[in-house]
């Protein structure tokens, strides 16, 4: 595919973006620095693909999702969606905007109202921007039921009635209402009993041929973003520390973070033997970040000029970007 094609082809673009939240202190509340939660990230998704963004608690990668879907203002940086700078817009233009990007969240239960019917929940979108009534809506969320694997008398039901497993299908068909673009799924399964998390990511897998979906998939656990994922991004402490396709991550990951994540996966077949690389000690603050490279104080391979120079994300094989001197 030649370039031009690849940039018509991209849905989501995201340029060194950062979200930073101030810390106010003293008499007068004055700014005294910075929560520097997301520091600069860049990646692209193209149409009807699925990059997982990975990492640690805490290491910007649920901010990310959140400012690229407006619910954050970014404090600097771009986003471009469908080839429109959606980055500064507000009020009529984001509300029209929102149409086409919706979020499937980690806790479904508290994302939804308890006082509210199942079908109530799930026209509530179509509603807002469409003015239809309950009524009219009724066929649309009857098949939007069926096609998440509720049956049709959820429509009567409270959210308190169903299992977690069942109750994260609800929250779906409500991003699915509006026939979004994209869905910024932040840990959607990590809420839910092992044997129920397979199928639902199962589902979102076949709910994004049949509508022809663009995922951004938030996830601490590798294994569940390699079952999602074209692409993945490993972040740490606000940046993005590398980005490849699944199978090049997972067969050769090149930054040292990475390779401990990866070392971590539970290994299928009992007879392979899998060198687990443990990591010492804990992220730190993005308060006050390390100087150099962020990963410095935790590893192994550091070297003085790790202390003293950022390294930058650049790309080391095709399609394979990573931020490390080591490959400088
Ligand atoms: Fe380790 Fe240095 Fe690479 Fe950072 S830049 S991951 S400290 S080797």
């Amino acid at each position: 595919m030649s370039q031009a094609a690849k940039e018509k082809d991209i849905l989501l673009e995201v340029q060194n973006l950062k979200t930073y939240y101030p810390i106010r202190g003293g008499f007068l509340r004055k700014k005294i620095g910075d929560v520097k939660a997301v520091d600069g990230i860049s990646f692209s998704i193209r149409k009807g693909e699925t990059l997982g963004l990975v990492g640690e608690s805490g290491c910007g990668k649920s901010t990310a999702g959140r400012t690229i879907l407006r619910l954050l203002n970014p404090t600097s940086g771009k986003i471009i969606f469908d080839g429109k700078d959606i980055t500064s817009v507000k009020g009529t233009s984001l509300r029209k905007i929102r149409q086409d990007f919706q979020m499937v969240f980690q806790d479904p239960y508290a994302s939804l109202n308890p006082m509210q019917m199942v079908g109530d929940v799930i026209s509530e979108p179509i509603r807002n921007f469409t003015g239809k009534s309950l009524k009219q809506l009724k066929p649309e969320v009857m098949d939007l039921l069926t096609k998440v694997g509720l049956p049709e008398d959820a429509y009567y039901k409270y959210p308190h009635e169903f299992s977690g497993g069942q109750r994260q299908r609800i929250g779906i068909a409500r991003a699915l209402a509006l026939r979004p673009k994209l869905i910024i799924a932040d840990e959607p399964v990590s809420a839910l009993d092992v044997s129920v998390q397979s199928q639902v990511l199962n589902l979102l897998k076949e709910l994004q041929q049949e509508f022809d979906l663009t995922f951004l998939f938030i996830a601490h656990d590798l294994s569940v973003v390699k079952h999602m994922s074209d692409c993945i991004g490993v972040m740490y402490l606000g940046g993005l520390v590398e980005i490849a396709t699944k199978k090049s991550l997972y067969v050769e990951p090149l930054h040292p973070y990475t390779q401990a994540l990866v070392s971590a996966i539970p290994e299928p077949d009992p007879r392979k033997k899998r060198h687990r690389i443990i990591l010492q000690g804990d992220m730190p603050s993005p308060i006050d970040p390390p100087k150099g490279c962020a990963f410095h104080p935790r590893c192994m391979h550091a070297k003085e000029e790790c202390s003293k120079v950022k390294p930058v994300l650049k790309e080391v094989k095709p399609g394979h970007q990573v931020a490390c001197h080591i490959y400088n």
